[in-house]
């Protein structure tokens, strides 16, 4: 199927890209008020699959936005999904939004939420970048507060993370690094951070504000596994510039070296010997561990 004729769970039916529509009054348009997944799959198995899917539901129950599927049903859809567009290797956005309401923001006057599922493919960085590592810098935006917006939602209101990406722009990076209001380091504009020094692993605890990546906690598991410590500890700019190693995780970044951060060169300059031995382990376990999309092909439309 070309990108034109792939199909879109919205609501129950499958659309083509074209009549995959969304009216202006829908409530995640007026006001980024819905909750949203990315989730990959590899060779047809889908990653991570019930902690996806378990962390949209977390989402929508803070905002109190009830979804219309139980969670297993919300799981099968998203293997049709993949199913119905033939793919093997996806990028999976899950979006579930307030739905159609009025002009005012509230969202009682909004009866059902809008529930759509795209299977495409995304690269979210060169083959070369992922070789040679990525420069970012730190920004002046802050991330958003813990007791402002909870940075555990995963909603649909990301206009601090896009801001944060258009000053990575400007600077021409790749991507840009987060602090928090304190000072501490959160998180990338889509993607959690990792620090490594003296063979130590380090990534910022989710109060300080980042996302709980489902990558991250991949990679801590790993790590573990290795023999490795992880220390979920808040660290600095500072800690960033002189640690050995510096990488990103997520969904659809995957893992990445950092080589250069607001100009001070990461250890060597080159993606360093623990950010490649736990993209490999990465690589390992992605293409096969979880949900075959293709277990169950006689599963119908919910
Ligand atoms: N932080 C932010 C702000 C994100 O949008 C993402 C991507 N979902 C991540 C971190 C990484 O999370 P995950 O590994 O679950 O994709």
């Amino acid at each position: 199927l070309t990108a034109a004729e792939r199909w879109i769970f919205m609501n129950g039916e499958y659309k083509r890209k074209e009549e995959a529509l969304v009216s202006v009054f829908d409530h995640g348009f007026l006001y980024g008020d819905g909750v949203f997944e990315g989730i990959r799959a590899y060779e047809g198995n889908v990653f991570k699959l019930k902690e996806h899917i378990k962390r949209l539901y977390d989402s929508a129950k803070s905002i109190m936005l009830t979804i219309p599927y139980t969670q297993e049903e919300m799981e099968k859809l998203v293997c049709e999904t993949v199913r119905k567009n033939n793919l093997q290797n996806a990028y999976i956005r899950l979006v579930v939004s307030r739905g159609i309401g009025d002009l005012g923001l509230d969202p009682r006057n909004c009866s059902t939420p809008n529930v759509v599922i795209i299977a495409d493919q995304v690269r979210l960085f060169s083959k070369e970048l992922y070789e040679k590592g990525i420069s970012v810098i730190t920004v002046p935006s802050r991330r958003n507060i813990p007791d402002a917006l909870d940075a555990k939602i995963k909603s649909l209101n990301y206009l601090n993370n896009i801001l944060v990406r258009i000053e990575a722009n400007i600077a021409g990076v790749s991507e840009a690094i987060m602090l928090n209001s304190q000072g501490y380091v959160a998180e990338g504009s889509g993607d959690n951070i990792f620090i490594v020094k003296n063979n130590v692993l380090y990534t910022p605890p989710s109060y300080v504000g980042c996302l709980e990546g489902v990558t991250r906690n991949t990679i801590i598991e790993l790590a573990r596994k290795k023999g490795y410590v992880v220390k979920e500890e808040p660290f600095t700019r500072h800690d960033v510039y002189v640690a050995d190693e510096v990488f990103l995780t997520g969904t659809a970044a995957e893992v990445i070296g950092i080589v250069k951060v607001d100009e001070r060169v990461i250890g060597e300059g080159v993606p360093g010997k623990v950010t490649k031995e736990l993209k490999q382990e990465f690589e390992k376990i992605a293409s096969v561990e979880g949900v075959q999309a293709y277990a169950d092909e006689k599963f119908g439309v919910v």
